[in-house]
């Protein structure tokens, strides 16, 4: 039984958000800037963080030429046009909180590189005067000089760069996202399983384990933001089905004379690479084995490691043939059919926020702030509910 402490001073919050990844800290420090009064908790399953977030490629980029091209034939003009806005937007938000230097922000341009003719590349006029207004200039110029520049393969027949993309240290980006969450008075729980929620119109009450702990915590609203997981302790036809997608990387050993600068993109954004404190990361390799891929698993399988290895060899580092790799890891992305991301109410008081499709450093704070929006929504949906006569 727990004490009339526990209940009242540790098992009651305003807001519980689940996941500690980019999105739930998010939420949790615009909510929290909202609200100051507010008891605010993130519930984090790992001892450290342990999603997407701290195993990506640290791009902090709006998609490439083919990507963008991509959606707007998907979507249509007018949304792949503002959702290039919301990772814009987002981008700026979190340098705004994190500030570059903390996070190791570096912007080196980005580049999409083409081992062949691709529809795209006559696209370039139509897209950069779609995207004008959001970025006061041309996204996309053709600079096929920097291929030699970087020491490319000469397999590489086109490259398009942008300076409007950079890359930044993950890992440190997440830490400073939870330390600001901590200075705005948000308290994180990690090692802290959600294992189940309930919901009713009037609160929330969610089952979590911990070490040798299982404890009962209720609060007004909870924001789910545990990524491809979500399904495990939400079930709504009211959301959109998240599709799971496994991301493999490999980081190299340091690389002496390394003249790779930037974060770059292949073959649709299924494959990118970039440089990294004088080694170089390579990562993808989605698009051999959707099937195989679309996993909840953190393991790395060799058929994806050999075709990683091929393309750093083969098109990346051409003139180093014997370098060693020093790291490999995988992590989970939440995609969606429509390619936008959701932020929905997906039971009474219960909202889910999923789906960056492989860009959330972008989407991350921008997804953040809207779920702070429906919260203070439902609130008011809340107020009407219980005050009409
Ligand atoms: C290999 C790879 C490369 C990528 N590269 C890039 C890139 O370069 N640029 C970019 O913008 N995006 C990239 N992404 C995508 C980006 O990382 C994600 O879009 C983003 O991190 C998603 O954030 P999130 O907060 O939704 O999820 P996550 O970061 O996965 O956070 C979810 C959190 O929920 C926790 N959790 C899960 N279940 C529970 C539970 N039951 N109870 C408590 N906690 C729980 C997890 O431990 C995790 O910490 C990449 C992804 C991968 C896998």
């Amino acid at each position: 039984m727990r004490s009339y402490w526990d209940t009242t001073a540790w098992q009651a919050y305003d807001v519980v958000v689940i996941g500690g990844g980019i999105i739930g800290i998010s939420t949790a420090i615009s909510c929290a800037e909202r609200h100051p009064d507010h008891r605010i908790v993130v519930l984090e399953r790992g001892h450290i963080p342990f999603g997407a977030t701290t195993r990506n490629a640290g791009f902090a980029c709006f998609g490439s030429l083919s990507e963008i091209a991509h959606d707007i034939d998907l979507m249509g003009i007018d949304a792949a046009h503002d959702l290039v806005r919301m990772r814009l937007d987002g981008l700026r938000m979190l340098m705004q909180r994190c500030g570059a230097d903390d996070i190791a922000y570096r912007n080196d341009g980005g580049s999409e590189v083409f081992l062949e003719d691709h529809p795209a590349l006559a696209r370039i006029d139509d897209v950069n005067a779609i995207l004008r207004d959001v970025l006061n200039q041309n996204a996309f110029h053709e600079r096929n000089d920097l291929r030699a520049a970087y020491g490319l393969s000469h397999d590489v027949v086109a490259l398009i760069h942008t300076s409007h993309e950079g890359t930044l240290h993950s890992g440190k980006m997440l830490r400073r996202l939870w330390k600001l969450a901590a200075e705005r008075g948000v308290e994180i729980r990690t090692g802290t399983t959600v294992t189940s929620i309930t919901s009713d119109y009037s609160s929330v009450r969610i089952h979590c384990e911990s070490v040798q702990q299982t404890i009962d915590i209720r609060c007004s609203h909870v924001v789910v933001a545990t990524n491809a997981m979500i399904p495990s302790l939400v079930r709504s036809s009211a959301i959109p089905t998240i599709l799971p997608g496994r991301g493999q990387v490999l980081v190299t050993e340091p690389i002496p004379g390394l003249s790779l600068r930037g974060s770059f993109h292949m073959d649709e954004g299924y494959y990118y690479f970039r440089e990294l404190d004088g080694r170089v990361l390579v990562g993808g390799g989605r698009n051999i084995d959707i099937d195989g891929e679309a996993t909840l698993s953190h393991d790395t399988t060799q058929r994806i490691q050999d075709v990683l290895e091929h393309v750093l060899r083969n098109v990346i580092l051409p003139h180093h043939p014997s370098i060693n790799i020093e790291h490999r890891w995988a992590g989970t992305m939440a995609f969606t059919e429509s390619k936008q991301p959701v932020v929905a109410v997906a039971e009474p008081n219960v909202i889910v926020a999923f789906g960056c499709n492989g860009m959330g450093i972008a989407l991350g704070s921008a997804l953040g702030d809207l779920c702070a929006d429906l919260l203070d929504q439902q609130k008011w949906a809340h107020h009407q509910l219980v005050t009409r006569p």
